[in-house]
């Protein structure tokens, strides 16, 4: 259940809400929008009885029965979209953002090169990873902190946002110092002592939907990382596991509307590790934007048949420029949609 206060509700007031609904004995959590105070109410049994008694207080704006179990991430909490800043950039909002880079953070000249390209050609972050979660464990596994310098090298000289990976919960303070945007990996998403942790990072996180997670297993996801005091969250389709063997994983590209209608985070498609192959990143990166996604992460790198992890999927940079190019006029119609739909929603 959601109660939306009205505007300008004063503290008293909402402490008044909290207390009727404790009175029933369920648990709150207020989140303080721009705007005005949201109340989620969990574990409620009586729904009813609880909603009309909430109702019929002069400072309560709305109250909302929930059927789904995440109540913060849902679009029944927010209409509008969220958009979320991160390097001076705005994700869900009227720009579409392209994140690229390599999969691995590998060398100086590597992350360098990668970042003047990209950012040449209308890139915005530069991912890439520093910890890398590597199914064997012989595997190269990061560059780790060093990574990260180097990351903050190329965005000093190109002015990219860093977007990057935290696999661990005990690693969020670092990876925070450096990072615009902290990534969760596919195999992290149900990491829920990582999950409560990034509530508190002070960074925007972006969420991997796992290897054979449900839609709302993500979303209930989000939900920890928002419930536990950070709003901030994209969401990225980065393909499932089905019994398809001729993709490396199958892209639910259907979940981009889903996700746009169930909740209102920002959404990415990510169409390297959705196909583990480089000639479908293309035709995947057209379907996300016309599915209206919010924008896409690719990986890149200078010399893709050398890369220390998934060279097969990854674009060389002329490939990637090529592409940018190629998706202007369907980012442009993107563009007239997103304008219409903002114009009809005011
Ligand atoms: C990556 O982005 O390089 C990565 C490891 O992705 P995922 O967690 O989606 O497998
Ligand atoms: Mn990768």
């Amino acid at each position: 259940m959601i109660i939306s206060m009205k505007l300008h509700a004063t503290k008293a007031e909402v402490d008044a809400v909290c207390e009727r609904i404790r009175e029933f004995g369920y648990k709150v959590h207020s989140i303080e929008g721009e705007e005005r105070v949201v109340i989620g109410v969990v574990g409620v049994v009586d729904v009813t009885a609880c909603l009309e008694s909430l109702e019929a207080m002069p400072q309560v704006e709305k109250a909302v029965r929930i059927s789904a179990p995440y109540k913060f991430v849902s679009r029944e909490f927010r209409h509008g979209r969220t958009v979320i800043r991160a390097n001076g950039v705005d994700i869900g909002g009227d720009e579409f953002v392209v994140m690229a880079g390599p999969c691995s953070v590998e060398s100086e000249k590597q992350i360098l090169e990668t970042a003047r390209s990209v950012a040449s050609t209308g890139a915005r972050f530069l991912r890439g990873g520093a910890f890398k979660p590597r199914t064997s464990p012989y595997d190269f596994q990061g560059l780790e902190e060093e990574g990260l310098k180097l990351m903050l090298k190329a965005k000093a000289e190109t002015g990219l946002g860093i977007i990057t990976e935290v696999m661990s919960d005990r690693d969020v303070p670092l990876v925070a110092e450096y990072a615009d945007i902290l990534q969760i990996g596919a195999r992290n998403m149900q990491n829920f002592a990582l999950l409560k942790t990034l509530g508190r990072a002070g960074r925007p996180v972006m969420l991997k939907r796992g290897l054979s997670s449900t839609i709302k297993e993500l979303l209930m996801s989000a939900e920890y990382v928002v419930a536990h005091g950070n709003p901030n969250v994209i969401l990225c389709e980065r393909g499932i596991r089905t019994f398809e063997t001729a993709t490396r994983n199958t892209c639910d590209i259907a979940a981009i509307a889903v996700l746009n209608e169930l909740s209102h985070l920002p959404v990415i498609l990510d169409p390297s590790h959705a196909t583990g192959k480089r000639s479908l990143v293309p035709p995947l990166c057209r379907a996300g934007v016309a599915i209206g996604a919010d924008g896409l992460i690719v990986e890149c790198h200078p010399c893709p048949e050398k890369a220390m992890s998934d060279g097969a999927q990854s674009l060389s940079l002329p490939q990637f420029g090529q592409m940018m190019r190629d998706l202007k006029p369907y980012i442009e119609l993107w563009k007239e949609a997103r304008v219409s739909e903002t114009a009809l929603a005011v």
